[in-house]
């Protein structure tokens, strides 16, 4: 077993790395293509810069491209971005044009490696397109939807489910996520890595010491969101929830953030929240370099409440993280926060600011219910929403795709003395 594979042996124990090694022996070899929009910012680049060491190490020839384009082509895939979550946006035929032509631009360069993979995930809709360009392809393509897309705005998904049809499979989050499509959908949350920088085990030193040169008040309890400025992460609500929480129990929020990439949108929004914010002392607006990854594991090992107070949410990493970290989590009652808070429980769901600010309190006064829901918590994402649980879910589901038309799928079977996966 490889030195990264041991590694996670010790957080999820020998029977489930055995599990996964032996599901990945058939795969040996196998070239898998992820395709998506951004190196860094946002949840889909924080899973792939770790999702596909692991692959690696259980011996795939997994890749990861990025497709380039420029502005109106972000214009319009964050249209897309808003339209799937429900928003009425209006998309022009210059911004589907401009789609279409980035991806045909990105051929050239993505076909030595996508023309002959065994499978092709493609993430969102930002490189979806790719696939006109490829009616020979050899593979599987597989159509990964980190979007919630319970609610989409018709007019955009009926132009997406054309393209997203062409796919042989997709993936969603969530059952509500699911669409009317000609192949098999399959579901598979996404998970965090306990390994990374971002949220691996610190020390108290450490902690204090990622946050000295935030200046930061070492009197007050941190309230943290972590987010991308972003109207669907609700920062204003999240400033408003505070302020009312606030009035009554002394408290500081940390709004940390960063811009992704592919996100045009992102420096309007921070100018509003700043304007909200209104240069109050116990509101605190950081603009993380994309790399800051320890410094957000020390906000969030440092915060006495975490909020997620999204409007809507694909799933929410940052949710993840935070109760992977033993905290409780207020979050937006809505996509895939619901998955992970399990209300009363490893948090609460909450709809309104005046709802996150009473939790808000709530969980500032009391410290016991607050542990224990923070043991909760991280024994939840412990057992469903690990790194390796995801790597299985995608080692099953390339199965499924090459043993489709079989009515028996044996995963573990038992062949010359050797037990086989087939
Ligand atoms: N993140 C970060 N820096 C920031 C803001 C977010 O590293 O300034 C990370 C965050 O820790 C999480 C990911 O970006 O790992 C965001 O994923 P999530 O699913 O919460 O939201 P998305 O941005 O994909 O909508």
């Amino acid at each position: 077993m490889s030195q990264l594979l041991t590694d996670y042996t010790r957080v999820v124990g020998l029977e489930q790395m055995n599990a996964l090694e032996q599901l990945a022996e058939p795969m040996r070899g196998a070239k898998v293509v992820h395709v998506n929009s951004t190196r860094e910012g946002g949840g889909v680049a924080e899973i792939l810069h770790k999702f596909l060491p692991f692959q690696r190490a259980l011996g795939l020839d997994a890749h990861w491209e990025v497709i380039e384009g420029e502005g109106p082509f972000y214009q319009c895939t964050k249209s897309f971005h808003n339209a799937l979550q429900g928003e009425r946006v209006a998309i022009s035929e210059d911004q589907l044009a401009a789609y279409e032509e980035t991806n045909r631009r990105n051929v050239d360069r993505l076909a030595p490696l996508l023309a002959d993979a065994d499978f092709v995930i493609m993430h969102d809709p930002q490189p979806a397109a790719l696939i006109h360009s490829f009616p020979d392809r050899k593979g599987k393509w597989i159509w990964r939807c980190h979007i919630d897309v319970s609610q989409p705005h018709r007019p955009v998904w009926k132009y997406l489910q054309k393209i997203v049809s062409l796919y042989d499979a997709s993936i969603f989050s969530l059952p509500e996520f699911a669409q009317p499509l000609p192949h098999p959908q399959f579901l598979a949350p996404p998970s965090i890595d306990p390994l990374s920088d971002k949220n691996c085990e610190l020390t108290e030193d450490e902690v204090a010491s990622e946050l000295e040169p935030l200046n930061l008040d070492p009197e007050l309890p941190i309230v943290l969101q972590v987010s991308r400025f972003d109207r669907f992460k609700d920062p204003v609500g999240v400033i408003e929830a505070a302020r009312i929480a606030g009035r009554m129990t002394p408290l500081q929020l940390v709004l940390a953030g960063g811009g992704a990439n592919d996100d045009p949108e992102g420096e309007a929004m921070l100018r509003d929240v700043q304007a909200a914010a209104g240069g109050d002392p116990n509101i605190r607006i950081l603009l993380l370099p994309s790399d800051a990854h320890r410094t957000i594991n020390a906000l969030q090992r440092a915060a006495t409440v975490v909020m997620q107070k999204s409007l809507r949410e694909g799933f929410g990493l940052t949710v993840t993280e935070a109760m992977w970290k033993g905290k409780p989590v207020i979050g937006g009652d809505t996509g895939g926060i619901r998955l992970q808070v399990v209300n009363h429980h490893t948090g609460f769901l909450v709809r309104t600011p005046e709802g996150a600010a009473l939790r808000t309190r709530y969980l500032l006064h009391n410290r016991d219910r607050r542990e224990e829901m923070g043991v909760t918590a991280k024994n939840f994402v412990h057992d469903n929403f690990l790194l390796p649980r995801l790597v299985q879910d995608h080692l099953s589901i390339m199965i499924r795709l090459l043993k489709g038309d079989e009515d028996r799928i044996e995963l573990s079977a038992w062949e010359n003395g050797r037990q086989t996966v087939c």
